[in-house]
């Protein structure tokens, strides 16, 4: 036996016993079915959501709407960022790697410096434990 939720076209829902699926598809078509409130025979299988999908939906949009508040954070603080290191750090252009290293090394005093690097240099200094970051592109500089 199966219980199907059924759902009549006056939108009475209710719930009978089949014994099988096929049983119910015969029923349905030879209009056997008919909806307790009206007595209609324009019945069919209601459809079901589950708990869980509602509730996944219901998550997925607010956290999105999270995702696009993190984002502003997340901006703000790079520009925060951007603008602490532009205005503490010494620009130093493409010799950023050499100073980089120098200042690792102690050969130079610890200051804050940014500049140019390419990922190769980049690479090498990770590899020789200099922890260098790359200053945040923001979207407002390409304009
Ligand atoms: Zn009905």
């Amino acid at each position: 036996m199966i219980r199907y939720q059924l759902i009549c076209k006056c939108k009475n829902e209710f719930e009978s016993w089949f014994r099988s699926s096929s049983d119910f598809d015969q029923q349905c078509k030879k209009g056997l079915l008919s909806c307790p409130q009206c007595g209609g025979s324009d019945v069919s299988k209601a459809l079901m959501a589950p708990n869980v999908s509602t509730s996944r939906k219901k998550k997925q949009i607010s956290a999105k709407n999270e995702k696009t508040n993190a984002l502003e954070e997340f901006n703000t603080a790079l520009r925060n960022y951007r603008t602490h290191v532009t205005e503490t750090a010494d620009y130093v252009g493409d010799r950023f790697a050499n100073e980089a290293r120098k200042i690792h090394y102690g050969d130079e005093p610890i200051r804050g410096i940014y500049g140019e690097a390419q990922v190769s240099e980049i690479k090498e200094l990770h590899e020789e434990g200099v922890e260098v970051m790359p200053l945040p592109s923001l979207p407002e500089d390409k304009n």
